[in-house]
C-alpha cells in the first residue's frame, strides 16, 4: 500500500500542511507528485494536490483509518524538487501551502468542488483551458503522379497551395472557397491526407528588423569572462550564483544566449526572465532567432489559452527554453540547467499578492534543489544582490560577480549634462524642456537621428507640485497625492474616485498647502503634454510618437509603435518608464529625462536606489551605434548621489551614501523587513486587530537580538477604497527566518469577519 501528502486547496492560515491520504491500488500508476487529486475532507469532497509519496503511513497514524485519494483529476504540474520549493515558500513567506502550490499549477486549469444543495451532493467544476486540435492538409507521396483535369481549377489551386508543405484547413478555407468538399475528394484519391495537431495558441512569428540574430564575431573580455564563470556553476550543480555586473549594452543578452546553447548542447533547459515591459518582440525576437521553435514564451498579455499552450510546450518538452516574466519561473521545464534573471534589480519580480514572493530569491531556491546554474544581469544590481557576493556565499551556495565594463566595439558611454530645473523655472523658462534640452532636439532633428524623452512616473498620471518647494497636493481621505487632469481641470484620488476643481483647492486661490507659494503648477505632467511641446519645438517632418498606459492598451500596440520608432527616419519617442528598458536601436543619440525627481519623493528607503536605476537605465539607450550619446537629466535636485552618480558614470559614488543609509538605518541589505498589514472597513476593529498582532510579534521577537518591531501606524496610504488600513514593520538580522515567526502570530490572530492581514515578507511596497 502507498500513501500520499496531500495539500487540500482550501486557502486558509488554519488549515496548514499536508495530509496523508491512501493510494489505491488502481490509482498506484497515476498519483504522483504535482497530480491534482479529488478526497474527500471532513465529509466533503475536496481538491488537493500530491505533494509526496510514502511507502507507509507516517509514525502514529492508523494505516486502516486513512481515507483513498477518490481520484486523478489532472497530470503532474510540478515535480518533487518544485514541490520542495512550493513547501519553502508556504514557510519562507508565511502563506497556506496550498497559495505557493497555485503558481505552479497549469494556467486556467482549475478545478472546485461546489455545493449543489444543502448538505448533501456536489459537484466537480472544471475550468479548463483545454488544448485545441486543428486539422492540417498536406500532399502524399501519390501527389507527383496526379494530374487534375483542365476543368478542375479548385483542385489545381489547392494543390498549389500545399506544394510547399503542410497547411492549416481553416486557412485553405479562408483561401478557397469549397475548400473541404475539394480536400476530401482529393482525400478519396490519395493525393491529399488530414492529420491533426495540436494548435499553439498565442504564437508570435513577428521579429523588429532590427532583432540580431547572429553571433557575434568575437566575444568580449568581459563577456569570455562571465561565461566560464556560469560554465563553472553549471558544473558545480547545486545552485550557484553568477551575478553579471555590465554596463548598458555591454551585451550580457548575448552572454544569456551562448550560456543556454552551452546547456542546452547537455540535453538540459533553461529559464529566462525578463520584466514584463522589456518583453518585447525585439527580446523575444533575438531568443526566437537564435533557437527557433524550441523557445516558449510566458506573459501576462496572452490569453489563458495561449499561456496554457506554452507551458504545455514546456512541460512536455517540445520547448526546451522558456522566456517569460516573473511568473514563467514556475514553468514545468524537465531537467532545468540554467535560470537567467534579466534586469534582476527590477521591481516587477516581487509578487505584490499572495504569496508574496520575490523572484530573485526563488530562483535561488528552484536553483539549489534543482542544480541548475542561476544567472542574474544587471547594469545596476541591486543592494541585495551586492551583499551576497561581497559575501561570497549566501545560503550554503557560492555567489560571484563578473565585471562587464565596457560595450563591444569601443561604443562609448553616453556623456550626461545635469539641469537645474529650479534656476530654469527661476531664470523665466516656463516650457517642459530646458534650453539646452530644446535645443538637442532640434539638433537631432538636423541631422536626422532619433531620440528617446522619458517622463518618470509612479503610474500616476498628471500631479501638481509646487515648483518652489515641490510639494504635492493629496487626497484627505487616502493620502494618494492627486493627478490632475487637464481636460477636465480637475484632480482626482485614484484611489477612492473624489476629484476636485482645481479652483477649489486647497483654497480658491490655489497656492501651496505647505509655503503658500502661488506657483502651483501641473508637473509630473501628461505624455500628452509633452507630445503637444514637441510637435511645436520641432520641424513637422519629425515623426513624434508616445508610448504611455493609454497609447499602448491595446494588444500588439507596444510592438507595434517600436517597429514605427524602427522604422522611422528621424523620430522621438516620448514615455513613461516603460521605455526605459531593453531596446536597442543604433541610431538614437539623445536621451532626455523630462523630470528626474519623482521617484525620489517617494516614502520608501529605495526611492533613491529606484531613481538611479532608472536613470542610468534610460541613459543606456543612447550611443549603442557609431555616434556618441548625449543624456540630459532635469531635475528640482541636482545635488542628490543618485543624480551626481549618473552624470558622472560613477555607480560607487551612489553606492557609498546609500549603503552607509542603510547600514546605519538598519534596512536590506543589512537586515530583513516585513511589512504586516491589517485592514478592514470597520476602523476599531482594524486597530485592535493590528495592536493584538503587535504584541504578539514582540512576545515572540522583542527578545531577540538584532529585531525590532514599528508600529502599529497608519499606512502612509491610510484609507484605501473605504478600508482603514494599519501597518506593523518588523525588523531582523539578515539571515532570520522572519516568515515562520510573523506566519504564527497571523494565525494566532484567528479568523475575525471583515478583516484581513497580509503578511509581506522583504516587502518593496512600503506605502
Ligand atoms: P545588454 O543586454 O548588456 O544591454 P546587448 O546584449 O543587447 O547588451 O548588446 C548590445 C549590442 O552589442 C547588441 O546590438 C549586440 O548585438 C551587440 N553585441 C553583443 N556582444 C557583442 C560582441 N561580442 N561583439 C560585437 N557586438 C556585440
Ligand atoms: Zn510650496
Ligand atoms: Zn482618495
Amino acid at each position: 500500500m502507498a500513501f500520499a501528502q496531500v495539500v487540500l486547496d482550501i486557502p486558509t492560515r488554519l488549515l496548514e500542511g499536508a495530509f496523508c491520504y491512501a493510494v489505491p491500488d488502481g490509482l498506484a500508476g497515476e498519483v504522483q507528485v504535482g497530480a491534482t487529486v479529488l478526497v474527500t475532507f471532513s465529509h466533503r469532497a475536496a481538491v488537493g494536490y500530491v505533494m509526496g509519496l510514502l511507502d507507509e503511513a507516517p509514525q502514529g497514524l492508523d494505516e486502516a483509518r486513512l481515507l483513498p485519494i477518490e481520484r486523478v483529476l489532472a497530470a503532474p504540474a510540478f515535480d518533487e524538487a518544485r514541490g520542495r520549493v512550493a513547501t519553502w515558500m508556504a514557510r519562507e513567506y508565511a502563506c497556506p501551502l496550498s497559495e505557493a502550490v497555485r503558481p505552479f499549477l497549469a494556467p486556467g486549469q482549475g478545478f472546485r468542488v461546489r455545493r449543489v444543495e444543502e448538505g448533501g451532493a456536489w459537484e466537480l467544476v472544471s475550468e479548463a483551458a483545454a488544448p485545441v486540435d486543428e486539422r492540417w492538409v498536406c500532399l502524399t507521396d501519390e501527389a507527383c503522379g496526379f494530374e487534375p483535369r483542365k476543368t478542375a481549377a479548385r483542385q489545381r489551386a489547392l494543390m498549389a497551395a500545399l506544394a510547399e508543405g503542410p497547411v492549416r484547413m481553416a486557412e485553405l478555407t479562408a483561401l478557397l472557397s469549397g475548400a473541404a468538399g475539394v480536400v476530401s475528394a482529393l482525400q478519396k484519391r490519395g493525393v491529399v491526407s488530414v492529420f491533426e495537431r495540436r494548435r499553439v495558441r498565442g504564437e508570435t512569428t513577428t521579429t523588429l528588423s532590427s532583432a540580431r540574430a547572429e553571433r557575434p564575431h568575437q566575444l568580449t573580455a568581459g563577456q569570455r569572462d562571465a561565461l566560464a564563470a556560469i560554465e563553472e556553476a553549471c558544473r558545480a550543480g547545486r545552485g550557484d550564483v553568477v551575478l553579471v555586473d555590465g554596463v548598458t549594452g555591454s551585451g550580457k543578452t548575448e552572454v544569456y544566449l551562448s550560456a543556454i546553447e552551452a546547456v542546452r548542447a547537455q540535453g538540459k533547459g533553461a529559464l529566462v526572465l525578463v520584466p514584463e515591459i522589456s518583453l518585447t518582440a525585439q527580446t523575444v525576437g533575438r531568443f526566437r532567432a537564435r533557437f527557433g521553435d524550441d523557445v516558449a514564451i510566458l506573459h501576462s498579455r496572452l490569453s489563458v489559452g495561449e499561456r496554457f499552450d506554452q507551458w504545455d510546450l514546456a512541460r512536455t518538452g517540445q520547448a526546451h527554453v522558456v522566456v517569460g516574466a516573473r511568473s514563467a519561473l514556475f514553468a514545468p521545464i524537465p531537467n532545468l540547467g540554467l535560470v537567467v534573471i534579466d534586469e534582476e534589480h527590477e521591481w516587477t519580480y516581487k509578487q505584490e499578492s499572495a504569496p508574496r514572493y520575490h523572484a530573485r530569491d526563488v530562483a535561488a531556491r528552484l536553483a539549489a534543489e534543482t542544480g541548475a546554474a542561476l544567472v542574474l544581469g544587471s547594469a545596476t544590481p541591486s543592494l541585495e544582490s551586492l551583499a551576497r557576493c561581497e559575501a561570497g556565499t549566501w545560503q550554503g551556495v557560492t555567489w560571484t560577480r563578473v565585471k562587464m565594463p565596457e560595450r563591444p566595439g569601443g561604443a562609448l558611454l553616453p556623456t550626461v549634462r545635469v539641469v537645474d530645473m529650479a534656476r530654469e523655472f527661476q531664470s523665466g523658462n516656463r516650457s517642459v524642456f530646458s534650453r539646452e534640452l530644446a535645443e538637442a532636439l532640434q539638433g537631432v532633428a538636423e541631422r536626422r537621428e532619433k531620440a528617446v524623452l522619458l517622463l518618470n512616473r509612479r503610474g500616476f498620471a498628471t500631479f501638481l507640485m509646487c515648483r518652489d518647494c515641490g510639494c504635492v497636493p493629496e487626497c484627505p481621505h487616502c493620502s494618494t497625492s492627486l493627478t490632475y487632469h487637464e481636460r477636465t481641470h480637475a484632480l482626482m484620488c485614484h484611489t477612492c474616485g473624489r476629484t476636485w476643481p482645481v479652483r477649489a483647492f486647497p483654497d480658491p486661490s490655489t497656492r501651496c498647502p505647505n509655503c503658500g507659494s502661488r506657483y502651483l503648477a501641473a508637473f509630473g505632467m501628461g505624455t500628452q503634454r509633452v507630445e503637444d511641446e514637441l510637435r511645436m519645438l520641432l520641424p513637422p517632418d519629425v515623426d513624434v510618437i508616445r508610448m504611455d498606459a493609454d497609447s499602448t492598451r491595446q494588444k500588439g500596440a507596444h510592438q507595434r509603435l517600436l517597429e514605427e520608432f524602427d522604422a522611422s527616419e528621424c523620430a522621438v519617442l516620448v514615455g513613461t518608464q516603460m521605455i526605459a528598458k531593453g531596446l536597442d536601436f543604433p541610431e538614437v543619440t539623445l536621451v532626455g529625462v523630462v523630470n528626474a525627481d519623482t521617484t525620489l519623493k517617494m516614502p520608501d528607503f529605495r526611492a533613491a536606489e529606484r531613481t538611479y536605476d532608472l536613470l542610468e537605465q534610460v541613459a543606456g539607450r543612447a550611443g549603442r551605434g557609431e555616434r556618441a550619446g548625449q543624456v540630459f537629466v532635469q531635475t528640482y535636485w541636482a545635488s542628490h548621489p543618485a543624480i551626481q552618480a549618473v552624470a558622472c558614470h560613477d555607480r560607487d559614488l551612489f553606492l557609498a551614501a546609500e549603503e552607509a543609509d542603510r547600514r546605519e538605518g538598519l534596512y536590506p541589505p543589512y537586515a530583513r523587513l516585513a511589512n504586516v498589514v491589517v485592514w478592514g472597513k470597520d476602523a476599531q476593529g482594524v486597530r485592535t486587530a493590528c495592536d493584538e498582532l503587535a504584541a504578539s510579534v514582540r512576545a515572540e521577537a522583542g527578545e531577540r537580538a538584532g529585531w525590532e518591531v514599528l508600529g502599529p501606524a497608519d499606512c502612509a496610504k491610510a484609507k484605501a477604497k473605504d478600508n482603514y488600513r494599519r501597518h506593523v514593520l518588523v525588523k531582523a538580522p539578515a539571515d532570520a527566518e522572519l516568515g515562520e515567526l510573523l506566519g504564527s502570530c497571523a494565525r494566532g490572530l484567528g479568523r475575525r469577519p471583515g478583516i484581513s492581514v497580509a503578511v509581506d515578507v522583504d516587502a518593496y511596497d512600503l506605502v
